[in-house]
């Protein structure tokens, strides 16, 4: 039986080893911390369970990402939706992002005919991603297969071709609407935190079904985010699989081209690594982690990849314990603020702002509510900082702490004398915790569906999983994601004793 050792327990991670050990695979995770989920992950402080990045969950929709994972792994995630999706403040208005689309129809009332058409494409996107789009292909087998599901949707699919070749912007533009700039502003919101960029460069059929997460319904899960991870960890098991916590990966073993194992060392105390023999390695970790493993193995286009490829966001995250009696009746759970018209998103400017349900008392203490807020951040000027000037990183945390409880007692007044636990969290702090390359987190901008990174890493029996593949970022993208790299290393793990030299078949293409 093929041995497949998967590196990390982050949503990418655990789908993908879930659907291999469920193949009939002999699946080992392989994960540093001593919890799964990364950037989906639920932890426990003083009595709080707080979410360590992500906070609303889409996907459960017919055909949605989770809802195929639940149906081919015969397993239910333990959701509860929550409508409105959020609540969008912008400095003139309030938008609730429901189901619906009511009160965005009620503030851009000229917005209609966008939206439905918004609706359509987003349809037919998510009905084709159903399919298993091997996308972008990388091999005859994964082209034959693209062709495939083009052909069982034509004609309907001819509608989306215009959207692969435009941004947002230049869609917008087409309705009249681009010059409305609370309009642009209130999309470009949404697109930063689904598709990690703005109008004028996300593309337009990936913008079309990042919008369209209210509609299709966003969740909370049970006792936290982390929940998702912890559902897929025990199907793993159940199955046959292993997850091993608290041991981290330093490297790769590559011999004549192929990865033989990977060696890792468990806990802090351990003074030397041990060897975990693999027929395939998936890394659900950044190319630049990647790079690191591979060291003097990293083939010459990951190499080209690390140097050349523009930094993502990282994130600045709060973590608050709050007193129930801060909020009015019926305070929806999730918001995001946007302070002004004119700066940057990110830095402060735009927060995302989460609360665990009311009905969900594992959350918090008794008569308290434990509260996420995010916003996007360049990760350099953090590890600058903390190098050269530890003090300043320090003043810069506090200074980015203050001004988003000053914007948030701002929605809720008194807010600040509710406080009763207040944890900031830099890049380096998501560094440490989910070893992502200098915090980086999110995945990259959507922004051409031609330069979108495929799973490839240049060593045949080696592919990365997670939010640095196509589709990106969310547990919704990821998991579509590692349903491709599932089905790409089932069709590897197949034709390899028929091929003699692996090599040549992975010749067809790199990324
Ligand atoms: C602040 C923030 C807010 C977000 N909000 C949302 C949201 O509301 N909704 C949403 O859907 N998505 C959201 N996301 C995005 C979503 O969380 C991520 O895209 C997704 O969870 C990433 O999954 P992944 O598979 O790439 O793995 P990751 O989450 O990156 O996990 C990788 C795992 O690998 C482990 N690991 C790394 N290196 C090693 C090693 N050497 N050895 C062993 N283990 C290793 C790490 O410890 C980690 O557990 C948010 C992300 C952040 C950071």
């Amino acid at each position: 039986m093929s041995k497949i050792i998967i590196i990390g327990a982050g949503i990418g991670g655990l789908t993908s080893a879930a659907l291999l050990q469920q193949a009939g695979y002999q699946v080992t995770v392989l994960e540093a911390q001593s919890y799964p989920g990364g950037c989906a992950s639920t932890y426990y402080h003083q009595g709080f369970r707080f979410e360590s990045g992500a906070t609303v969950v889409g996907g459960f929709q017919h055909n949605g990402p989770h809802a195929l994972i639940e149906n081919q792994l015969n397993m239910k995630f333990p959701v509860r939706r929550h409508d409105p999706a959020w609540v969008t403040h912008l400095p003139d208005r309030s938008v609730a992002l429901t189901a619906d689309n009511t009160d965005v129809l009620k503030k851009f009332p000229n917005t209609a005919k966008f939206w439905q058409q918004q609706q359509t494409i987003a349809a037919l996107a998510w009905e084709l991603s159903a399919q298993c789009l091997p996308f972008p292909p990388r091999s005859s087998t994964e082209m034959l297969q693209l062709i495939k599901v083009g052909l069982r949707n034509f004609p309907q699919d001819l509608r989306i071709i215009p959207f692969a070749f435009m941004s947002v912007y230049q869609w917008l533009k087409w309705h009249g609407l681009h010059k409305d700039q609370t309009f642009v502003r209130f999309l470009d919101a949404q697109l930063l935190i689904s598709a990690q960029t703005t109008s004028r460069y996300v593309n337009a059929l990936y913008g079309a079904t990042a919008l369209d997460l209210a509609r299709q319904g966003v969740f909370h899960i049970e006792t936290g985010i982390g929940g998702i991870a912890q559902a897929l960890v025990e199907k793993i098991q159940s199955l046959g699989g292993d997850v091993q916590y608290r041991w981290r990966v330093n490297r790769i073993e590559v011999q004549q081209g192929r990865a033989i194992g990977v060696y890792a060392r468990r806990g802090k105390h351990a003074q030397t690594d041990e060897f975990f023999p693999a027929d395939f390695v998936i890394a659900n970790t950044t190319p630049w982690d990647l790079h690191t493993f591979l060291a003097e193995n990293s083939p010459k286009r990951l190499r080209q990849e690390v140097n050349k490829r523009r930094l993502g966001w990282g994130a600045f995250v709060l973590h608050l314990g709050v007193k129930s009696d801060a909020f009015p009746p019926d305070f929806p759970d999730h918001h995001q603020i946007i302070t002004d018209m004119d700066s940057p998103l990110g830095e402060t400017k735009s927060l995302f702002l989460s609360l665990s349900p009311t009905w969900d008392t594992s959350r918090a203490p008794a008569g308290q509510r434990a509260m996420t807020i995010t916003t996007h951040t360049h990760v350099s000027q953090w590890w600058e900082l903390l190098n050269r000037n530890p003090e300043a990183y320090a003043a810069k945390k506090a200074d980015y702490t203050e001004r988003i409880l000053t914007t948030v007692e701002q929605l809720i007044p008194g807010f600040r004398d509710k406080l009763t636990l207040v944890l900031p969290g830099t890049p380096v702090t998501y560094h440490f915790y989910t070893a992502r390359h200098l915090g980086m987190v999110g995945g990259f901008p959507q922004t051409s569906l031609f330069k979108a990174r495929s799973p490839r890493t240049g060593i045949p029996n080696v592919r990365l999983v997670g939010d640095s593949i196509f589709p990106g970022q969310s547990t919704a993208g990821v998991t579509l994601g590692a349903i491709r790299v599932a089905e790409d290393v089932k069709r590897h793990l197949a034709i390899t004793p028929i091929f003699a030299n692996q090599s040549q078949v992975e010749k067809l293409s790199w990324q």
